[in-house]
C-alpha cells in the first residue's frame, strides 16, 4: 500500500490546535487522479489546514489552493483549471463513525425525512493515531473540476461568434465576413489592420 500523503497524527492534536502545511504534489496528483479526466499539473499546490482535537474527534480546516488539469468542453485542449477550496473535515475515530451510522439508520426509518445538510463539512473515520486526508484532498480537486471546462473563459471552440466578446465596435468587421469562422476571427482582424 503506498503512503499516505496528508497525514496527521492525533498525538499531537489538542483543543487549541495547530497549523500544518502540506504540498501537493503534481507526482502525488498524477497517481490520485489515475482514472479520471483530470490531469496532474506540471507544478505543486499547497494545502493548509488547522487541525484540533476533543473527544477522539479531530476537526480540520483549511484551504487548499492548487491547479489541474482538464479538457477544455469547447475546443478539446488542455484546461488548467484553478482549484480554491476550504476543505473541512469532521474526524472520527472508525469505531464511533459505526455507531453513528447506525444510529442515523434507525432515525431514517422513524422519520422519512432525510436531514440533508450540504453544507455540512465531511466526516472521515480514522483509526484514533492517524488522521489520513488524502482521499479528502483528492475529492476536493476533482469536484473543483466544473461540468464544461475551459481553456479559456472566452474559448470560441464550437460556440457560435459573438463579435462583442472580442471585437471593439469600430473595429467590427464582422458584417463584412458574416461566414467566417469565428476562430479565424482575431487573424483577419490583424490582417485588415495590416491592409490599413
Ligand atoms: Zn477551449
Amino acid at each position: 500500500m503506498a503512503a499516505h500523503e496528508f497525514t496527521i497524527s492525533a498525538h499531537e492534536l489538542d483543543a487549541g490546535g495547530k497549523e500544518y502545511t502540506f504540498p501537493v504534489r503534481a507526482a502525488w496528483m498524477r497517481g490520485a487522479f489515475e482514472e479520471t479526466d483530470v490531469h496532474a499539473p506540471d507544478h505543486d499546490g499547497v494545502v493548509k489546514v488547522r487541525a484540533s482535537k476533543s473527544a477522539g474527534t479531530v476537526i480540520v480546516h483549511g484551504r487548499l489552493d492548487a491547479s489541474v488539469v482538464a479538457t477544455c468542453g469547447r475546443c478539446l485542449s488542455p484546461a488548467n483549471i484553478a482549484v480554491h477550496q476550504q476543505v473541512s473535515a469532521v474526524v472520527v475515530p472508525s469505531a464511533e463513525l459505526k455507531a453513528k451510522a447506525r444510529s442515523s439508520d434507525a432515525r431514517s426509518s422513524e422519520d422519512n425525512d432525510l436531514d440533508i445538510t450540504p453544507d455540512e463539512p465531511d466526516t472521515l473515520a480514522f483509526d484514533g493515531e492517524t488522521v489520513v486526508l488524502d482521499n479528502l484532498i483528492r475529492d476536493e480537486l476533482l469536484l473543483a473540476v466544473p461540468m464544461i471546462p475551459l481553456c479559456r473563459e472566452d474559448c470560441p471552440g464550437i460556440k457560435p461568434f459573438s463579435p462583442s466578446d472580442t471585437v471593439s465596435p469600430e473595429e467590427d468587421t464582422s458584417e463584412s465576413m458574416p461566414n467566417i469562422d469565428p476562430r479565424l476571427a482575431p487573424l483577419m482582424q490583424i490582417r485588415n489592420r495590416m491592409k490599413e
